[in-house]
Parts: structure tokens; C-alpha cells; sequence
């Protein structure tokens, strides 16, 4: 087959990314600009989609310098369908449009959280992993069967991330709190908080809410280091069953939380007590990219997957399971 290049565009949340890949897995490019956030506030969808509007040429225009090539080499336009922010996702589909057609070249409308998986599996040895995915708007774990990533189990409520950057802003350490948390955590000493699992399920509203509680009677690094034992242990419990559940023999960690050392560990030592091989991707594809969503624009495209206009209609609550996976057999 000949080779095609993907210029691939993420945007369901803050963060703005274009990737340009190969059909042979060649990652040219990979560009994120983070609309800066304010110390108090979380994402704001209409501001993050103004930011995305503001700076979609600019980004495809250092992914294409990075890559070396000009837009005339691009054979296929990949675009983050959902789940996401509405107005950021419009902003990245009318992109993608508009691109597909001045360039008269194929769209492929693609699921975020899959873009993880796929990144994942074409970047590390993993082949058949049960996934967690862990970020600032998801957490959930996913495994391949029967056609489909199905889901084993998700947050209920907010996303761990989330949680984490909630806290992190009630207690005045800054935005994004995930690396300013994992760094007070090392200090702290360990006290309990509420544990929430149900069923396969995760929820982490009600530990946010003691979590800035107990600021009011514990140093700060002991909260730090509670909340992240508390809620990384809930994920060590549902990932772990769902790796009995499904036999799998490989387990990958993915999305911007999974930079966390301190979850690094522990799902790594469970995986290892059952015998399955761990995974995480490079540091650059971890969290959102415009990377992941090129290189699942090509599995699909690969697969006959393409979208006319008309159905590249944003999804903001695009289910994992939603997706027949057509690439893998
Ligand atoms: P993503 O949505 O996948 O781009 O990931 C963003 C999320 O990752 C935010 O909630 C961050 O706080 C979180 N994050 C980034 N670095 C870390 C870290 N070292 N520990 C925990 N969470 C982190
Ligand atoms: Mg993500």
C-alpha cells in the first residue's frame, strides 16, 4: 500500500494540538499549544474554543514546518469528534472542514479516548492492553473485544483530574494541580479519606469535597498525599478486576494523569502480581495531541472509514463503545 500522511487535529478541551503521521506510523509532527489558564478558574468551553480559533493556523502552520512538508503533502484530515467541550469541538471540526475541502482530501471524524489507545499501542510493545485512561476529563478502563473498546469501568461523576485540579485550585496551588499535587504528596503522611467504588465504577465528587475539608485540620502535603493514595487506589481496584475479568496480559496506562510516578507504581506492581506486562506511551503523547487523532484518522481511513460533511457533526458525549472498530481483527 502506498504511503499516506495524516494531519490530525485535537480539541475537546484546553488544549489545541496538530499532528501530522505517516500510514506507516511516523509521527513528523506533534505540536500542543495549552490555552493558559487562570489560577482560580477551570476551563472555560466558550474562552478555550476562542483560544483554539485564534490559533489553529498558526499551530498547523509550525506542524507542517516541523514535518518539513506543505499542506499540499497532507492526503488525509483527522479531527477529534468527541467526547469534549461543544465549542471547542466545533472549532476543531469547522478546521478540519474547511481543510478536507480546499484541499479536496478525505475527513475521518475520530473518538478521542481511542486516539489514546491506538497513540498507545503503535508507541510502546503493548498489543492487546486493557487500558486505563486516566485524564483531565475521562478516567475510565477500556479493553478490546469482540469489535469494540467496551468499557469496564468509569467515573461516575468527575474525572480524576479533574478532581485533583479542583482540589488543587480550592487550596491555592495553581492550575493545573496535577504535578504541584504529586510533588506535595512526597512530603505528606497518609490519613484516610472517603473511598468510593461501586460496582466497576468510580466516584470522586464526594472525596473532592472532604479533601478541601480536611485542609482546614491537616497540612496541606498530608491531604496531597491522601487524596492521591486514596483516589489512585480506587483506580488500582477497578483496573485490577477488569484485568481478571478479561484475561488480558498486558496492561497500558494513558492520558495526562498517567505521567503521575506515584500511579506509574502502583499499577505497575499490581500488574506485575498478576504477570501482565505494563505500558505507558512517551511522556509527548501521553496527555491530549493532535498526534493520537492523525494516527487513528489512518486506522480508519485504512479500514474504509470516511465522513462526508454532513456527518462530522460534533459528539460531546461520544462513548467509547460507539465506535465499531473495522483496523483490528
Ligand atoms: P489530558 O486531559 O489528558 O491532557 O491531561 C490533563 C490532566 O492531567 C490534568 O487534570 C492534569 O492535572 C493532569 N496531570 C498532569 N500531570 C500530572 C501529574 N504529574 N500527576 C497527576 N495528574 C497530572
Ligand atoms: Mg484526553
Amino acid at each position: 500500500m502506498e504511503e499516506i500522511t495524516c494531519l490530525g487535529i485535537e480539541g475537546t478541551a484546553e488544549k489545541l494540538g496538530i499532528g501530522i503521521v505517516t500510514s506507516s506510523g511516523r509521527i513528523l509532527a506533534n505540536v500542543v499549544r495549552q490555552q493558559a489558564l487562570k489560577a482560580q478558574a477551570g476551563i472555560h468551553p466558550r474562552e478555550a474554543a476562542q483560544h483554539h480559533a485564534e490559533h489553529v493556523p498558526q499551530v498547523i502552520r509550525a506542524a507542517l514546518k516541523k514535518a518539513g512538508i506543505s499542506l499540499e503533502d497532507i492526503d488525509l484530515i483527522a479531527f477529534s469528534r468527541g467526547p469534549g467541550l461543544g465549542p471547542c469541538l466545533r472549532v476543531a471540526a469547522v478546521s478540519a472542514r474547511t481543510l478536507s475541502l480546499s484541499l479536496g482530501k478525505p475527513l475521518v471524524g475520530v473518538n478521542h479516548c481511542i486516539g489514546h489507545i491506538e497513540i498507545g499501542r503503535l508507541l510502546t510493545e503493548a498489543e492487546d492492553p486493557l487500558t486505563l485512561y486516566v485524564s483531565g476529563g475521562n478516567s475510565q478502563v477500556i479493553a478490546y473485544d469482540s469489535g469494540r473498546y467496551r468499557v469496564f469501568g468509569e467515573t461516575l461523576d468527575i474525572a480524576v483530574g479533574n478532581c485533583i485540579d479542583q482540589f488543587a485550585r480550592r487550596a491555592n496551588l495553581g492550575n493545573p494541580g496535577g504535578p504541584i499535587v504529586e510533588k506535595l504528596a512526597r512530603k505528606g503522611k497518609y490519613f484516610p479519606l472517603p473511598y468510593v467504588v461501586k460496582g466497576m465504577d468510580l466516584s470522586y465528587s464526594g472525596i473532592l469535597t472532604a479533601a478541601v475539608e480536611a485542609l482546614n485540620k491537616h497540612p496541606v502535603e498530608d491531604v496531597c498525599r491522601s487524596l492521591q493514595e486514596t483516589v489512585f487506589a480506587m483506580l488500582v481496584e477497578v483496573t485490577e478486576r477488569a484485568l481478571a475479568q478479561t484475561e488480558k496480559d498486558e496492561v497500558m496506562l494513558v492520558g495526562g494523569v498517567g505521567v503521575n510516578r506515584r500511579l506509574q507504581d502502583m499499577i505497575s506492581l499490581m500488574a506485575e502480581e498478576h504477570g501482565a506486562g505494563f505500558y505507558v506511551p512517551p511522556r509527548d503523547v501521553l496527555g491530549d495531541n493532535g498526534a493520537m487523532i492523525a494516527w487513528l484518522g489512518v486506522l480508519m481511513y485504512r479500514s474504509g472509514v470516511t465522513h462526508e460533511l454532513m456527518d462530522t457533526t460534533v459528539i460531546q458525549r461520544y462513548r467509547t463503545d460507539e465506535v465499531e472498530v473495522k483496523w483490528r481483527s
